[in-house]
């Protein structure tokens, strides 16, 4: 079968936090060391933060170290959190408010924010784009490139596939998108991650995730 080839110096597996951050922070290390580095992410959903379970409360630590001036840039962090309580239900009716000073330190969001996690995604998505990322939405990483127990890429899934497998008209085989290094940034329970962990045994001798 016939693949279409790209080549990049990095692709990156997924349009979550963790995958648009690693985008932009390469593009603004290779821009301070005054070099082109081309970046590529896939992202399975039809666009970036349309699979990110959205309701969250998030620190802004990593993201100001990431965007110093994110406030001026527009991130969609608006509502700070004013207040948290945490109850203990004692029945279907009565709960105990605990008090401030009982709460593990983890618990309190004092200085943190209530956000959409989908709409800080697409966000992060435009500044990625904006420092040169090809983001390709609608494209999943169905299986990784391994030669000599390296890891050189991805393959995409084909399309146009029927659900008995047969090939439509509109059939269109996976591309190669090859690359010096590869992140995989899938998310938890990412299907290429697990082969991964089981090829080369990162979970060995490690607590289960
Ligand atoms: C119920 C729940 C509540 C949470 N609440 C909070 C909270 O209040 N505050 C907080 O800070 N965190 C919260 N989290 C955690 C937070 O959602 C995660 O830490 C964060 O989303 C992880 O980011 P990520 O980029 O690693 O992965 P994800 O956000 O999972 O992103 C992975 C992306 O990769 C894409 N993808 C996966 N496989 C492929 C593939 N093969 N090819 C192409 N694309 C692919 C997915 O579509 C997705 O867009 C919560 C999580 C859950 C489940």
């Amino acid at each position: 079968m016939q693949r279409d080839v790209m080549e990049y110096d990095v692709v990156i597996v997924g349009g979550g936090p963790a995958g648009l951050s690693t985008a932009c922070r390469i593009k603004q290390l290779a821009e301070e060391a005054g070099t082109e580095l081309s970046v590529c992410l896939v992202e399975k959903g039809s666009e970036v933060g349309a699979h990110i379970l959205s309701g969250a409360v998030i620190e802004d630590r990593a993201l100001a170290e990431l965007f110093p001036d994110w406030k001026e840039m527009g991130a969609p962090l608006n509502t700070p959190v004013k207040g948290d309580e945490v109850y203990f239900l004692t029945s279907n009716e009565k709960a105990v408010k605990t008090p401030h000073f009982a709460i593990p330190k983890p618990m309190h969001n004092d200085g943190n924010y209530i956000v959409s996690l989908g709409n800080v995604s697409r966000w992060l998505g435009e500044q990625a784009e904006n420092l040169g990322v090809e983001i390709y939405p609608g494209f999943s990483a169905a299986e990784y490139i391994l030669e000599d127990g390296v890891i050189k890429g991805i393959i995409t899934g084909d399309m146009g596939v029927a659900a008995d497998g047969s090939h439509k008209d509109s059939y269109m085989p996976g591309m190669e998108l090859r690359a010096k290094y590869t992140v995989f940034a899938e998310g938890c329970r990412g299907h290429l991650g697990k082969q991964l962990i089981a090829e080369y045994k990162l979970d060995e001798g490690k607590d289960p995730q």
